[in-house]
């Protein structure tokens, strides 16, 4: 574990088994200066439980970071669940996982993430009481994924007026990729706001209703880089931007909520050195974790939220300003500032 490459000084790296359920998962957690770490859960198909654990570390040094940044009393970590790969009790399986965090005494309190929803919260409250993002209880927050979209449609805006000088998206070209939880709602606010959608998924039904709701024109999962747009949105899974699709990417603009959008930190440059302007995936897609914190606080106040998702605009655009200043990759500034936050 010291030796993996994405072993950050991590304070806590947990591994959980129970055979009665099949539940196997990763729970990683990078660092509690700021407070106990939060972040949510993961349910996914791993070819190699090791892509578990890599994740895992990521995705919670991820959480740090993203914390950080949008100036919440909260550390970072994640937890991540191998899907079984035969049938199983989808009850079970996470009762047992809120076992597993209720272990660990509070140094992480989860939430949702991919393939994970408010429903399961709720199975996994049954066992402990560090989880957030429930939709029913005194200060319950319910799915943070709206909030995510409209934290990711703020930062396109913020981005659309820092690379091509304007305030309104009026005509634009948006391809967003994956139209799940987020992807769907922020193209919804894009749609609303007058932008012409190009997007993929896998699943052929949330394409069907994006075309008849929206409007949008769908492409093959291996065809969203290339197409003529302004801006390209990740809204899958993580490694949207690498070496392979960062040549083929015709968009000005990078702005999503994908975790972990840069296959390699050195993709930050790449997209500088072409002229691409790209929003640090954890910057932008934090709106989720801070309706959570709201939650975590024990009384939930949309308006703070809403100052939140204000400072969250404010905190882009003095990143895209600082690199412009410097000559740095946008990625580069955001980690500098994170872990200046986090005294690392
Ligand atoms: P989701 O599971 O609801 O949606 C993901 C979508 O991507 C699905 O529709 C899926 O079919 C599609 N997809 C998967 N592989 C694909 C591929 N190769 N090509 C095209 N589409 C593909 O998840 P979500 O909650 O919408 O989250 C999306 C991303 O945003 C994830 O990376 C997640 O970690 C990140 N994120 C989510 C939140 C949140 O509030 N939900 C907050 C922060 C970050």
């Amino acid at each position: 574990m010291f030796d993996h490459p994405d072993f950050d000084g991590h304070q806590g790296v947990h591994i959980f088994s129970d055979a009665a359920t099949g539940l196997q998962a990763v729970i990683a957690v990078h660092n509690t200066a700021r407070g106990p770490s939060a972040g949510g859960t993961r349910l996914w198909s791993y070819a190699d439980p090791k892509d578990a654990v890599t994740d895992a570390l990521r995705l919670s040094k991820a959480m740090s970071y993203k914390n950080a940044m949008a100036g919440l009393a909260l550390g970072g970590g994640k937890g991540v669940i191998i899907r079984p790969e035969t049938n199983f009790d989808r009850k079970a399986l996470f009762e047992a996982y809120g076992r597993a965090v209720e272990t660990i005494g509070g140094s992480y309190i989860t939430a949702e993430d991919v393939g994970v929803s408010p429903d399961d919260m709720r199975v996994i409250k049954t066992q402990t009481d560090f989880v957030a993002g429930l939709d029913e209880g005194p200060a319950a927050s319910g799915d943070p994924s709206p909030v995510t979209a409209e934290g990711v449609f703020r930062s396109i805006k913020v981005a659309v007026r820092h690379a091509m000088g304007q305030d309104t998206l009026e005509g634009l070209t948006v391809a967003v990729q994956g139209l799940g939880h987020v992807g769907y709602g922020l193209c919804e606010h894009l749609f609303g706001a007058g932008v012409t959608l190009i997007v993929t998924d896998i699943n052929k039904a949330v394409l069907e209703r994006a075309t008849s709701e929206l409007g949008a024109t769908v492409v093959a999962p291996d065809e969203i880089y290339a197409v003529q747009a302004d801006v390209f949105a990740p809204c899958a899974l993580g490694g949207a931007v690498s070496e392979a699709t960062l040549p083929q990417i015709k968009a000005r603009i990078i702005v999503g909520a994908a975790n972990n959008q840069l296959a390699t930190l050195e993709m930050g440059e790449s997209c500088r050195q072409r002229g691409i302007l790209y929003a640090p995936d954890y910057v932008v897609n934090a709106g989720g974790i801070i309706n959570v914190a709201a939650e975590v606080s024990g009384h939930y106040d949309p308006n703070w939220v809403a100052g939140k998702l204000d400072e969250l605009e404010v905190t882009i655009e003095n990143i895209f300003n600082l690199a412009a200043k410097k000559g740095l990759p946008t990625n580069v500034i955001a980690d500098k500032l994170a872990r200046e936050r986090l005294g690392l």
